[in-house]
């Protein structure tokens, strides 16, 4: 059997085990080359805490939109844009950390595959 599915450390899509990383499958970190040169930048961390603070904020069932969190950190406009796709980077790695969940139409997705627009929750027992 193969060893079990990881998560990028970047954008936290599941990486899936391939023969190729027979020998260094410890060692892999990244899905992609585009992930490994882009990491997690401090913008990065600082979308998690974002989601997180906003979901602190209210009712533990309520669920948020990234540009919710986007939309708390900034007001410029091109800004905003360019954070949307690391905002949904950022809750994908915080499924991965058992933190939250990410919805669509109010049923929880697999953020490797979920396209359009999703929704984060924090994440239920
Ligand atoms: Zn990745």
């Amino acid at each position: 059997m193969p060893p079990a599915d990881k998560t990028c450390a970047s954008c936290g899509r599941r990486i899936e085990w391939r023969k190729k990383w027979e020998r260094n499958w410890d060692d892999v970190t990244y899905c992609s080359d585009a992930c490994r040169r882009r990491k997690v930048s401090a913008v990065d961390r600082e979308l998690e805490s974002g989601i997180r603070n906003l979901l602190a904020a209210r009712p533990a069932t309520s669920t948020i939109c990234p540009s919710d969190v986007v939309r708390a950190m900034t007001g410029d406009e091109d800004e905003w844009r360019a954070l949307m796709e690391p905002v949904r980077r950022a809750a994908r790695r915080l499924v991965a950390a058992g933190e939250v969940e990410i919805t669509q139409g109010g049923r929880v997705v697999d953020p490797s595959t979920a396209k359009g627009p999703i929704r984060i929750r924090r994440r239920r027992p």
